[in-house]
């Protein structure tokens, strides 16, 4: 097996052994990425100077019999939303473009403290908004098992240097879907940590009621190892909860028995392609042969989740982009006349289209005469979602679902249609609305060679659970053997 097929286990086996050093592994990623990535588009920036000089340090450690931190050694690519103390955070963004952020987001911070080596910023689309990488203002990354078609959104890089072997793990975000629809259309395992499991603090804002970071792994347990190194409380995040986090990676490996897998029809209704309904009914089998239970639930206001996540979305986008006014931070404009002219022209000529219609859409729902008619309805059934989770759960232990409609479309296939576009976080939203972790893991490849995903969602704080449950399907089967067509 060649160095970068590894998971993050084996390597990190193989540097114990004295096999493998950090800099062989390390190096061995970064020739990936000179092989590969001038195709595949995935990362913004490369670090290789520092990575390399890193892993030395971690090889002396070692070889100085020192404690080392949980992932000692082991590449990492990071989503371009987190800060980076002195190393550019454009968020997909020409508004961005050169901000040097003068200190680490929280997730950073315990990255290194776990000994993970960032090799360097990947593609997304501006501002985490999008379901393709399109929306990006720098490069369109390409879906590694086929580059002309999209690698999923917003952390397409992120999947895509997984998915491609250019990085054995990475970090995205997910406000709607996008570490979990990314991962299903680049064939790796993408979990969104319940809401308050991981600090936001460092992260550039979107949607501050939805976003998480989370971790995205070329298999299971890496992704665990990876949570586990990134959770946990922080003071600086509001929103982050004061609750243990177990050691994920100690417990995936144990299967779950008399697992109960709550499946809802509104998940299997019009719309669904054929190939992906087929993959997941051929992993809920694979389920039952392991003596779980299939049990029918329901989730009567999933059909509002897109509705509402775009108004809430957006409206808390609005707000939160409005600190981006050529004064506090990144872009100016060369030409204006006064203050006001300024603040438009500037907003104006380096926010992309997608992002000045959320600014556009969440303005609109929030002014007054709306605010009750759209945002505050939308708060409702956000609720209402959560309640059908909270029912669910009392007669299931996770839920699952496809993660998306269809696998990878083509690039340009959708862009031109917003709608559509929104359309294809339909199964990844409401675990958002309702603040529950979910995860996707690869089931099975289409009838041209394209991944399909399966969505595990479960209760609050149980990430746990879906990890085992995870790699439970991951144990029992090679799913790239697992055509469907
Ligand atoms: N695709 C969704 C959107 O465009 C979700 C994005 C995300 O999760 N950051 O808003």
């Amino acid at each position: 097996m060649s160095i970068v097929g590894k998971t993050t286990g084996e390597l990190l086996d193989s540097m114990n052994q004295g096999e493998l050093s950090s800099v062989e592994i390390v190096q061995a990623f970064l020739d990936e990425i000179g092989r590969r990535d001038n195709e595949v588009n995935a990362f913004l920036s490369v670090r290789p100077e520092k990575a390399l000089e890193e892993a030395k340090e971690v090889d002396q450690k070692i070889s100085a019999g020192e404690q080392l931190g949980l992932l000692a050694g082991i590449p990492i690519a990071l989503k371009d939303v987190l800060c980076t103390e002195g190393e550019t955070t454009t968020c997909g963004s020409k508004m961005l473009e050169n901000f040097v952020p003068p200190y680490d987001a929280h997730v950073v911070q315990r990255l290194k403290k776990s000994g993970v080596i960032s090799l360097g910023k990947v593609n997304m689309d501006e501002f985490a908004m999008g379901s393709s990488t399109e929306n990006s203002a720098f490069k369109t990354t390409g879906n590694p098992w086929n580059v002309e078609h999209a690698p999923g959104g917003s952390s397409g890089g992120s999947a895509a240097a997984v998915g491609a072997n250019m990085a054995p793990l990475s970090i995205g975000t997910d406000t709607g879907g996008s570490i979990r629809q990314p991962a299903s259309f680049c064939g790796v395992v993408g979990m969104k940590p319940t809401y308050g499991r991981v600090s936001r603090y460092g992260l550039v804002a979107f949607a501050s009621s939805l976003d998480q970071v989370g971790p995205m792994a070329n298999d299971v347990s890496g992704a665990a190892t990876l949570l586990e190194a990134i959770a946990g409380h922080d003071h600086r995040d509001s929103t982050s909860i004061n609750c243990p986090v177990p050691s994920y990676s100690d417990s995936v490996d144990k299967p779950l028995e008399g697992l109960k897998i709550g499946v809802a029809d509104e998940h299997f209704g019009e719309g669904l392609g054929d190939e992906v309904r087929k993959s997941v009914e051929n992993s809920l089998d694979v389920y039952r042969s392991q003596g779980a239970k299939i049990v029918n639930i329901s989730l009567p206001h999933s059909k509002y989740a897109v509705a509402a996540y775009y108004l809430i979305a957006p409206s808390e986008a609005s707000s939160n982009l409005a600190r981006y006014d050529g004064v506090h931070y990144g872009y100016r404009t060369e030409n204006f006349d006064n203050m006001i002219d300024m603040y438009a022209a500037s907003r104006g000529e380096a926010f992309g289209d997608e992002v000045k219609r959320r600014i556009m859409l969440g303005t609109y729902a929030l002014s007054s005469g709306y605010y009750d008619a759209y945002y505050l309805k939308a708060l409702k059934v956000r609720r209402l979602i959560r309640q059908d989770f909270d029912q669910a759960f009392e007669k299931v232990d996770v839920i699952a679902s496809p993660v998306t409609a269809s696998p990878a479309f083509k690039i340009g296939e959708l862009s031109d249609d917003p709608l559509a576009m929104y359309l294809s976080d339909i199964y990844t939203i409401s675990a958002n609305l309702a603040g529950l972790p979910g995860i996707s893991v690869p089931v099975g490849l289409s009838g041209n060679d394209l991944p399909i995903g399966l969505q595990l969602l479960g209760p609050a704080f149980e990430e746990d659970r879906l990890f085992r449950a995870a790699r439970m399907f991951e144990k029992e089967t090679d799913w790239k053997t697992l055509k469907v067509s």
